[in-house]
């Protein structure tokens, strides 16, 4: 799929589910996932249900490219769920949108939304046989699990028997024609919550910022290990595994909105904090403090205060560039990040910069950024990034690199330095970067900064460096038809 070439981390998916009587459940689910876009632009899908079947339409392209007012008045229902996104297996394909349908042995109806990424997928889609090894993603094949599962037992219990034999990052949504469910692996590593709905029913939505658009108010983090039911009786919960939290530190440095708010802090005043205590720990004599928007623009303001060195904006966003699905020309290839940062000349001429940004992946970006800088006419760029060095892949839904080509993987700060031709450098530590979080060391994936992995990742995975990817489908497309119906 045609996209502006983008080499740093990579946002994830992001899940949203309501069950509500008397309101309009597809329109709930679209803006839902329009508040949730950043965590993944590559497709869409809404899945609703009126009691008696499910209906699923989806489609590559933005929330907004997908869905128009006649495609949701076709979708009528009570209860729904949501997906966006971005790849971090199998290819970005119609065949891989979600949600995923499946029909189960009873002749029902299943539709799955996941975020996360599963670390034994090859392992059980070689025991699922040629069923699982024809799934293109381990999201298809949870699908397929599940609706096998219920051969036996009702679709919860199912669920619950699926929740344990799989292993990895999971935040599932799921739907039959008349039920919702979520669910969060032990680990808790990516996030999931629970809204209620001012007129009765309940929302779940993988940030905050999916509860305020449509007016739900938040009640409480789905636990890790823990699966919550919502139909006409209410909001049940049950756990199928006993809670070990590791939940993802990066979601606080870049993936999350800043207004998503964990149970201790808002990502927004974290990455205040990231900013104050990078000050501390790098000081350095400068006229300007700008941020690399957006994710480093709170971290920014953070810095200039703790710091009293002014705050600017030198760089604008072209805010949907990154976000188009028109690949652009080789020769505006060649602008690199010019296509989505424009440097403002009048702020940076002459000025000896602090330039905070949330992280160095391959470091092509910040070379490109420090570079674009000084042919604007800055007078020395001191590069500080809110977190520590990335030098390993992630393997629980972060799409960052392998560990070939993170840059800090094999080199010193003072390499980076170099290669990124900044004046100077500086990463917040580890302690003081969790410290930001409110949350205890124990309770965070730290494993793309510090090596130690919560979850154990198979040595087939671990050696090629990044995901292993389940079969990719033969006869794949990105010409979608339209919809699908169940
Ligand atoms: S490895 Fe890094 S990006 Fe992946 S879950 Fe852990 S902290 Fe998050």
């Amino acid at each position: 799929m045609p996209q502006t070439p983008r080499t740093g981390a990579r946002d994830e998916c992001g899940v949203f589910a309501v069950y509500a009587r008397g309101e309009d459940i597809a329109k709930l689910c679209f803006y839902g996932l329009y508040a949730l876009q950043h965590r993944g632009q590559e497709s869409a899908g809404i899945a609703v249900s009126d009691g008696a079947s499910i209906l699923v339409s989806k489609d590559m392209g933005l929330v907004s490219q997908v869905f128009n007012e006649p495609r949701l008045a076709t979708m009528q229902g009570h209860l729904g769920i949501g997906h966006v996104r971005y790849s971090t297996t199998g290819a970005s394909t119609w065949d891989n949108a979600q949600p995923a349908f499946k029909v189960t042995p009873a002749g029902r109806g299943l539709a799955l939304a996941h975020n996360g990424n599963l670390v034994n997928t090859a392992a059980v889609a070689r025991d699922l046989g040629p069923g699982g090894q024809r799934c293109s993603t381990d999201s298809e094949l949870l699908a397929t699990l599940l609706a096998g599962h219920t051969a036996d037992v009702c679709v919860e219990d199912a669920l619950v028997g699926v929740c344990r034999a799989v292993r990895g990052a999971f935040s599932l949504v799921v739907m039959d024609e008349q039920t919702v469910y979520g669910a969060r692996d032990p680990h808790g590593v990516r996030p999931l919550v629970v809204g209620r709905l001012p007129r009765g029913g309940y929302v779940l939505a993988s940030e905050t910022s999916a509860l305020d658009i449509v007016g739900a108010h938040l009640v409480r983090d789905v636990e890790p290990g823990e699966l919550v039911t919502v139909d006409e009786r209410g909001l049940r919960s049950r756990r199928f595994a006993q809670a070990t939290p590791s939940g993802c530190l990066f979601e606080y440095v870049y993936v999350a909105r800043p207004d998503h708010r964990f149970a201790e802090t808002t990502v927004y005043a974290a990455r205040r904090r990231m900013g104050a205590m990078l000050a501390a720990e790098a000081p350095v004599d400068a006229d300007l403090v700008i941020p690399v928007p957006d994710s480093g623009t709170a971290a920014a303001g953070g810095y200039a205060e703790a710091s009293g060195i002014p705050y600017a904006e030198g760089l604008v966003k072209n805010r949907y560039v990154g976000r188009t699905f028109i690949s652009p020309s080789p020769s505006l290839r060649e602008l690199g990040i010019r296509l989505k940062l424009n440097p403002l000349r009048d702020v940076l001429e002459g000025r000896r910069l602090v330039v905070v940004d949330d992280s160095i992946v391959r470091g092509s970006t910040s070379r490109q950024l420090v570079a674009m800088l000084r042919s604007s006419g800055a007078a020395e760029v001191h590069l500080r990034i809110t977190s520590p060095p990335v030098r390993n892949p992630c393997f629980y839904g972060i799409d960052m690199a392998t560990r070939a080509e993170l840059l800090a993987a094999g080199l010193t700060i003072g390499q980076i330095r170099d290669f990124v031709g900044a004046d100077s450098l500086a990463y917040l530590s580890l302690d003081a970067l969790v410290a930001t979080t409110r949350r205890p060391k124990s309770t965070l994936c730290r494993a793309c900064f510090d090596g130690q992995y919560p979850i154990p990742v198979p040595g087939e995975q671990a050696a090629a460096g990044k995901d292993v990817l389940v079969r990719p489908r033969a006869g794949s497309t990105d010409r979608p038809p339209a919809g699908v119906q169940a």
